[in-house]
């Protein structure tokens, strides 16, 4: 049942485009605790799954349930206020603005009106320390135009996290970084699944994925084609061919 160890339920998802099938009746259990990566080749319906999770599209069939709560037909801002957090493929941070100001308005869950001074230094003082926790508390104050590609990715992760999610969904968060910085991620994604948080990463870099994650799932055209403990899925005949395109 949901609610206890299971975070996220996805049953028979469905998004279809006109003809389309980008992604055909895919269920997927994500534990709670730790790092669950959703894989697969280019086109197999990762980046629509967590289009649809997020609330950007409307699913065509299927449910979503986050922590024993129905989001199926939630708009995005009632999904982010039940727990669901996330960061985006192309950065999104206002550039005049410093990282602790960028901080602190993801840390602002919508619906969650602040109206006095004590709300206030509360909500700057979360994000202060979500800035600290992913490495950046001492540059809290600089403007977001002189921060390395690497380290806005790590504001951007702050941001969601300043909102206290139950689930963090991180679409290609190592997509740009050279190999220190991924390292650095890496380094973050083990410290944010030690607090308890729950991670749904989506990735092309195998590397990071098999390191990191400990759940797979695996895409393919639309359907999910694997599903279970990392080494395993990684290992699976039809995950090799079907990055191999045979
Ligand atoms: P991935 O993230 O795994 O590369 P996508 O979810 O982006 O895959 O795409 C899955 C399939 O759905 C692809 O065939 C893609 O062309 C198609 N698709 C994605 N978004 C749209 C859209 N808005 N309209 C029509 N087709 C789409």
């Amino acid at each position: 049942t949901v609610g206890g160890d299971i975070v996220l339920s996805v049953k028979g998802l469905s998004k279809h485009f006109g003809g389309l099938k980008a992604v055909d009746n895919v269920d997927i259990d994500v534990r709670r605790g730790g790092v669950h990566a959703l894989i697969g080749p280019n086109g197999s319906g990762k980046t629509t799954t967590l289009n649809v999770l997020s609330g950007i599209y409307k699913a065509t069939s299927g449910t979503v349930v986050l922590d024993g709560t129905d989001i199926t037909d939630m708009p995005p801002h009632q999904r982010a206020a039940a727990g669901l957090g996330r960061t985006f493929q192309n950065i999104r941070l206002f550039r005049s603005m410093t990282a602790l100001e960028n901080v602190i308005i993801g840390a602002e869950r919508p619906g969650n009106t602040l109206t006095g001074k004590a709300d206030d230094e509360a909500l700057t003082a979360r994000a202060m320390s979500a800035l600290t926790f992913v490495g950046l508390g001492s540059r809290a104050d600089e403007l977001i135009s002189s921060f390395s590609y690497g380290h806005q990715r790590l504001i951007e992760i702050a941001r969601a996290l300043g909102a206290n999610p139950t689930l963090l969904l991180l679409d290609e968060p190592a997509a740009g970084l050279n190999s220190s910085e991924k390292l650095e991620l890496h380094a973050l994604l083990k410290r944010i699944a030690a607090q308890g948080l729950t991670i749904l990463i989506i990735d092309h870099d195998m590397t990071l994925v098999s390191e990191a994650a400990q759940h797979i799932t695996v895409l393919n055209f639309g359907k999910r084609i694997a599903d279970g403990e990392s080494l395993a899925v990684l290992r699976h005949p039809d995950v090799v061919s079907a990055y191999l395109g045979t």
